[in-house]
């Protein structure tokens, strides 16, 4: 089912979630880096099972992109991207972040798989979350707690 908050485009250069709170969007450049970035990592995905890359980029509190790919073990068990990516931001310190954008090659814009989504929820409930698939510039956007709706947990027990 398509959750009727999902926005769905074609990048013209601009974008735009087409909500009321759109202003809470970050900066198109800033945006547009987000992507080159997630699309940049996807590269070096280490894929020996599946041979399934994808890139994630995660924007910072602090301004600051951290980016990530999956990285797989010969037995088949895998660290994904987006959490490469939050792994890597935490580790600096950063504990706030208002979008992530991820890119795989496949047939629809790709979608944080649920684990992702709780651990990036956790920190970041109300983020941006940017889709997108190598093979067209379609894209989704779409808020988190729209995606995951209900964690888990919400914040420390
Ligand atoms: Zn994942």
């Amino acid at each position: 089912m398509i959750h009727e908050r999902h926005r769905f485009g074609q990048y013209t250069g601009q974008w735009t979630l087409g909500l009321p709170d759109d202003e809470l969007l970050p900066p198109t450049a800033v945006l547009t880096d987000l992507i080159a970035r997630a699309h940049e990592v996807r590269r070096r995905a280490h894929v020996p099972v599946s041979g399934f890359r994808v890139g994630s980029a995660l924007l910072a509190g602090s301004g600051r992109i951290f980016s990530g790919c999956n990285v797989e073990a010969s037995n088949g068990t895998s660290i994904c991207a987006e959490r490469a990516a939050l792994v890597a931001a935490v580790a600096e310190g950063e504990n706030a972040f208002s979008a992530v954008a991820s890119v795989a090659d496949t047939p629809a814009p790709l979608a944080p798989c649920g684990q992702c989504r709780q651990h990036l929820s956790d920190f970041a409930p109300s983020m941006v979350v940017v889709m997108l698939t190598t093979r067209s510039s379609q894209y989704e956007l779409a808020r988190m707690s729209d995606l995951f709706p209900r964690p888990n947990f919400k914040g420390r027990q």
